[in-house]
């Protein structure tokens, strides 16, 4: 029996195609999902700045995780009380997590002489370089460049060294996240840490014991929050196999790719009922 449903959801590669950031197939689910209250939550490695424009284009208007599980966006009045721990800021209570950039790139330029030539990072790299690392467009460059938390670092040298680089930078503290191409320095936050934050504000609020997360994700980065959502699908990917999970129950694993395998997935565990294991 499913009580309180929330979804935490993982944008590119699930609710957003691998290759075209379409959301399409997924829109009849979202239409679904919306005319029975069960919020939709973006948990993903985007920005502030790229989340404003893609709720509105998706049509989705709840709280939202950013920079992986770096911050918290509830929208003011969302919940009737302004959850511990958050400020206002820009029409949201946030819920902060790591600190903010300014630390994490003062952090980079002390290494900056021992790394010299080793690696690029997003704030001296040109709109340019970010548009051709990512194949994102101009728009969607500059929004990915407006980070608030953490930074993006583009390894140019061997493999053994960014090895060394790696055990430097997590002996000061950085928590390293290897994406598809970039190695993204900050603190110890993840997807998972702020589900369990955010789904605990959702059951003071509507007090009741218990709220059914069900988190959907396609890449290593989601493993936090796959293993800490009561029920984890795994979205399959055009380029890299399921992320590995520890947990043996309350798996799935969808058939097909990206916002396909979303609505095949949340049709069966939502309105079917399908027994999973
Ligand atoms: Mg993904």
């Amino acid at each position: 029996m499913l009580n309180d449903v929330l979804v935490f959801t993982d944008l590119d590669g699930t609710l957003l195609d691998h290759h075209t950031y379409s959301f399409a197939p997924a829109l009849p689910m979202l239409h679904k999902l919306n005319s029975i209250n069960i919020p939709v939550i973006p948990n993903t490695s985007k920005t502030f700045a790229e989340l404003i424009e893609l709720r509105q284009q998706i049509g989705i208007e709840g709280p939202f995780i950013v920079e992986n599980g770096a911050a918290i966006y509830i929208p003011i009045l969302y919940f009737k009380t302004q959850p511990k721990d958050t400020t206002s800021r820009n029409g949201y209570w946030v819920k902060e997590f790591t600190k903010p950039r300014e630390h994490w790139l003062s952090l980079i330029d002390e290494l900056k002489g021992l790394y010299s030539g080793e690696f690029k990072h997003f704030s001296n790299m040109s709109n340019t370089e970010i548009m051709t690392a990512t194949g994102l467009s101009a728009k969607q460059a500059r929004l990915a460049a407006t980070r608030e938390y953490g930074e993006p670092i583009l390894w140019l040298g061997s493999a053994s060294i960014k090895n060394k680089f790696v055990q430097t930078i997590i002996d000061l503290g950085v928590t390293p996240l290897q994406g598809g191409r970039f190695l993204h320095l900050s603190g110890e936050c993840d997807k998972g840490k702020a589900l369990i934050w955010l789904t605990k504000q959702f059951k003071k609020e509507r007090d009741v014991k218990q709220c059914t997360s069900i988190a959907l994700g396609d890449g290593q980065n989601d493993v936090a929050m796959l293993e800490a959502a009561d029920i984890a699908v795994r979205i399959l990917s055009p380029t890299n196999a399921p992320p590995i999970l520890t947990r043996q129950t309350g798996v799935f694993t969808s058939q097909a790719y990206g916002p396909s395998g979303w609505t095949e997935c949340l049709e069966k565990i939502i309105f079917s009922h399908q027994q999973f294991n």
